[in-house]
């Protein structure tokens, strides 16, 4: 079972969550992925040794000037406009550059090669509790965080990492980035089921609205959590049941639990409750995805 816990914004909550739900069920194998890779913090929270590296590169082409005849059919065959052609001088910028090789396999002249530039690194180790942990961190300045979650999701699984990988019982939990761009696309891609966190603020309520029409477009089972629950006017649940959605778990404001988590506490531990609620709420997850409820 793979859980994508996710939000169309930054500070709904959503580690808490994550790494909530990752402790609540630590009597299965768990596997936990930090996908926010341009600004992982789920590590704060659940404090993993990390023992395992691995460098990840990004192909980007380099022209032979020699052989290049300033054709310019690599500028034209270039989808992200990493690559110009002006004056009959071949400029790349690898910053925009998706790394996908058309330019290289499509140059006339075989002018074009390949270097690794680096994107970022990967990283892994368990916790005193026996999850198993991954993330991956981008490199500053990088502007494409899909590829290195690509990788992560496929590192991770790899059985010296997490030897529980193709037990009917492991729980893979995916701490999704803010919004609803690519590498939150990347983050839900392959995910059995998307845990929405939300908050009943307009703002959250807007957010609420992009997410699921990603997941809608994905065809993704869904739940919603509500944090920092209060009085409002209702206008949350109203978008949940009109988008057959199901409100899977509620979390009130309070001040105490919104200090601690701040100070790197996790939600089980505040308040140990939780632990019994997230446990309910993953049998409950388990149901809507053998049911294959949709919204
Ligand atoms: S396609 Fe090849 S030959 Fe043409 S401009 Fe690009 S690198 Fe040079
Ligand atoms: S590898 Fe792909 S993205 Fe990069 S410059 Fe070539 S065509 Fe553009």
């Amino acid at each position: 079972m793979r859980i994508a816990v996710a939000s169309g914004k930054g500070g709904t909550g959503k580690t808490t969550i994550a790494t909530g739900l990752a402790l609540a069920l630590e009597d299965r194998p768990v596997l936990f992925l930090d996908c926010d890779v341009e600004a992982p913090n789920a590590h704060l929270i659940l404090r993993p040794e990390l023992i395992w590296r691995q460098q990840v590169d990004r192909p980007v082409p380099v022209v032979n000037q020699t052989r290049c005849t300033g054709c310019g059919h690599c500028a034209e065959i270039c989808r992200y406009h990493a690559i110009a052609v002006m004056s009959g001088k071949v400029l790349v910028f690898p910053e925009l550059c998706h790394g996908c090789g058309s330019c290289v396999a499509n140059c006339p002249e075989a002018a074009l090669s390949e270097y690794g530039r680096p994107l970022g690194v990967l990283e892994a180790g368990s916790t005193k509790t026996g999850i198993t942990f991954a993330r991956g961190v981008l490199e500053i300045g990088e502007l494409s965080a899909s590829p290195i979650i690509r990788q992560l999701k496929k590192w991770a699984v790899r059985t010296e990492l997490f030897p529980h990988a193709l037990s009917p019982e492991a729980v893979e939990i995916r701490d999704a980035p803010p919004g609803t761009s690519c590498p939150v696309v990347e983050t839900l891609r392959g995910a059995d089921f998307a845990l929405l966190v939300s908050e009943p603020t307009p703002f959250g309520l807007h957010d609420l609205r992009l997410i699921v029409e990603l997941v809608h477009e994905m065809n993704l089972p869904a739940g919603v959590i509500i944090n920092r629950d209060m009085a409002n006017d209702g206008a949350l649940e109203r978008f949940c049941v009109e988008a057959n959605l199901p409100v899977l778990m509620r979390i009130p404001l309070e001040r105490d639990i919104g200090q601690a988590l701040a100070a790197g506490q996790p939600l089980t531990a505040v308040r140990p409750a939780y632990g019994m609620a997230l446990r309910n709420l993953f049998e409950h997850i388990q149901l809507l995805e053998a049911r294959g409820i949709r919204t």
